[in-house]
């Protein structure tokens, strides 16, 4: 068991461990009206251990609504059978210069403090033989959003599954957020917000970054 200090540096310094998240083996035993089940309970403990009356209208469903929130919307992409499948086409065109899709929405959840992870993700690729949906890329970033996440471990997450798919390395991505648990507890900082980039391949030459930054900065949209 780690020490109260070592707990609370961990969240405050956002220390990811490790690409993949962390899962129990058998995560995804139960269903997930058992889960909702089992959630609704302890969440209900949780409330009245903080001394709220469970049977005031206002509150006595709120173990339910939390519940079925964990398991349906904000973690749903906990779940690989959630995932969008990622259908690719040939390159019919021979497009081979940079595709950006930009300001996609990070909807997200700090696996630190649950709380939420807000911006947007800028996300290009070079294409070889094989091009994405372009809804696709959004889909992916919103399946790995809605887990408990780490900046840093969405954006490879992304990057990983865009270079398998579309069989390249030439992947860059880029996210920009906001912590609520950075504006709202700690430091209450209300401005700030964290940006990671990730990327391989052609994005190793600081020109085609250059080019992908310059698409992002002047976007008007
Ligand atoms: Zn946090």
């Amino acid at each position: 068991m780690m020490n109260k200090d070592l707990i609370e540096n961990i969240g405050d310094n956002h220390i990811s461990t490790n690409i993949e998240t962390p899962l129990l083996p058998n995560a995804f035993d139960k269903s997930d009206d058992e889960k909702i089940e089992n959630i609704k309970h302890h969440f209900a403990k949780i409330m009245e251990e903080l001394g709220l009356d469970l049977t005031d209208d206002s509150l006595s469903g709120t173990p339910y609504r939390f519940a079925k929130m964990y398991v349906k919307e904000l973690f749903y992409g906990l779940n690989p059978k959630n995932k969008p499948k990622l259908s690719v086409f040939e390159n019919k065109y021979k497009y081979k210069k940079m595709l950006v899709e930009q300001n996609i929405t990070i909807d997200s959840s700090c696996e630190h403090h649950f709380l939420p992870i807000t911006g947007h993700a800028h996300i290009a690729y070079i294409p070889k033989d094989k091009v994405i949906g372009l809804s696709k890329i959004n889909r992916l970033v919103d399946y790995y959003a809605h887990r408990p996440q780490v900046q840093e471990r969405l954006s490879l997450q992304i990057l990983k599954d865009l270079q398998a798919v579309l069989n390249t390395k030439d992947v860059i991505v880029m996210i920009s957020a906001k912590h609520l648990c950075v504006s709202s507890r700690g430091i209450k900082d209300k401005d700030s917000f964290t940006t990671t980039i990730e990327y391989d391949g052609a994005f190793n030459n600081e020109l085609q970054r250059n080019e992908f930054f310059g698409i992002v900065n002047n976007s008007s949209t």
